[in-house]
């Protein structure tokens, strides 16, 4: 078994790919509700989807898009059991979701055929954390624009 928190080195031939649909998400903070379990979508294992369940938390402010986030449980998060994220970067894993399961579809079409054959882990990075343990999507230009 492959542990996904520590993915293999990637070959070249399976170099990430950009996810610029994350960022253009719409969907709203009350889509959320404190206690639901949530999935961000971090890259493909196995030729699926795979990324960081966590459990929503409160409400908190997303300082690096100035917006309105939720703060959210990492059960295997270490240092960071906790982190702050955009409604945008999160996924309904509790129920199945209507607007998210069209997110859900949207990413797979788009990476998994990039990603035939490949039985590993890979971590695509679209995600950092900052000191303040603020999740950021590399494509959330907003605080360099
Ligand atoms: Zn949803």
């Amino acid at each position: 078994m492959t542990d996904p928190q520590h993915p293999l080195k990637i070959p070249a031939a399976w170099a990430p790919v950009p996810d610029h649909l994350t960022p253009q998400r719409d969907i709203t903070h009350a889509h959320f509700r404190p206690g639901e379990q949530v999935v961000i979508l971090q890259g493909v294992a196995g030729g699926e989807l795979w990324g960081a369940s966590m459990r929503v938390v409160t409400p908190s402010w997303h300082t690096p898009t100035d917006e309105n986030g939720w703060r959210l449980r990492d059960p295997d998060g270490g240092e960071r059991s906790y982190v702050t994220a955009h409604p945008r970067y999160l996924v309904h894993l509790n129920r199945r979701c209507p607007d998210c399961l069209i997110h859900l579809r949207a990413m797979e079409d788009s990476l998994l055929p990039k990603f035939t054959g490949n039985t590993g882990v890979v971590n695509c990075g679209w995600y950092e954390i900052t000191a303040l343990n603020h999740m950021i999507h590399i494509g959330d230009g907003r605080q360099s624009r």
